[in-house]
């Protein structure tokens, strides 16, 4: 049987004022090109009904959108911060904690990233041009797909094993990133200004973040595409 893996979407309201959850086709193509089958999740279930979700999924994708409320990690809201979206927020928050408490395999990515870093207990910057001098564009202007700025990655590193190699090149469309890495996360991939674009953790089985966004660069560049393959096979299946 195909693994099952719980995509998360944004909220979206059509043009003809219709409500409803958006992902992009980028990431539910990448977990199907891996041999998986993606669910692009609600919004709205709470306890037992997140705590069932997690006991059904095999993985989670926890994808990019808006800006984490700060109150998640103790902090007032500074004007730089962007739009937020509080019951994706409460939802994302409650199925990232059942995830780590099973220890089942997560794959985060930009938002996704700042969510694990988080729940785990560490900290964001809410708006780094704002909060950290001398930082790079993160926010490139180029398309969806170029690489836009280089990251080191750790050596021995999950992300190390996956490209082979410590040093690559990732797009960036991010305001936020991580300020103080959550206790047990290692910090796997660093830009040259010193903004922290990756963590794993070591007290879990497969739990990964990027701040990049691999699922717009794998059918150009067919080596990014191991992220979500490793991520695949990392989670259990029946
Ligand atoms: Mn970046």
């Amino acid at each position: 049987m195909r693994k099952l893996i719980g995509v998360t979407g944004s909220l979206y309201s059509s043009r003809s004022g219709v409500e409803g959850i958006f992902a992009g086709d980028d990431y539910t193509a990448a977990i199907v090109e891996a041999g998986a089958l993606p669910m692009v999740l609600p919004i709205g279930l709470q306890d037992e009904a997140v705590e069932s979700l997690a006991d059904q999924l095999d993985g989670l994708l926890l994808t990019g959108g808006v800006d984490l409320d700060p109150a998640y990690f103790g902090e007032e809201p500074i004007p730089q911060l962007g739009e937020v979206s509080p019951a994706r927020d409460e939802m994302e928050w409650q199925l990232t904690e059942a995830f780590l408490a099973r220890d089942k395999p997560i794959f985060a990515i930009c938002r996704g990233i700042q969510v694990v870093n988080a729940v785990a207990g560490g900290t964001l910057y809410q708006d780094l041009h704002t909060q950290k001098r001398g930082v790079l564009q993160h926010t490139q202007r180029a398309p969806r797909w170029h690489a836009s700025h280089e990251v080191a990655l750790a050596a021995g590193s999950k992300l190390a094993a996956i490209f082979g190699t410590e040093r690559i090149r990732v797009n960036s469309f991010h305001h936020q990133a991580i300020r103080e890495a959550a206790p047990g996360f290692l910090v796997t991939a660093v830009a040259q200004d010193g903004v922290i674009e990756a963590v794993e953790s070591v007290r879990h089985h497969y739990v990964v973040g990027v701040q990049w966004h691999p699922e717009n660069m794998w059918r150009h560049q067919p080596i990014v595409h191991n992220l979500f393959q490793t991520f695949v096979d990392n989670c259990g299946g029946k």
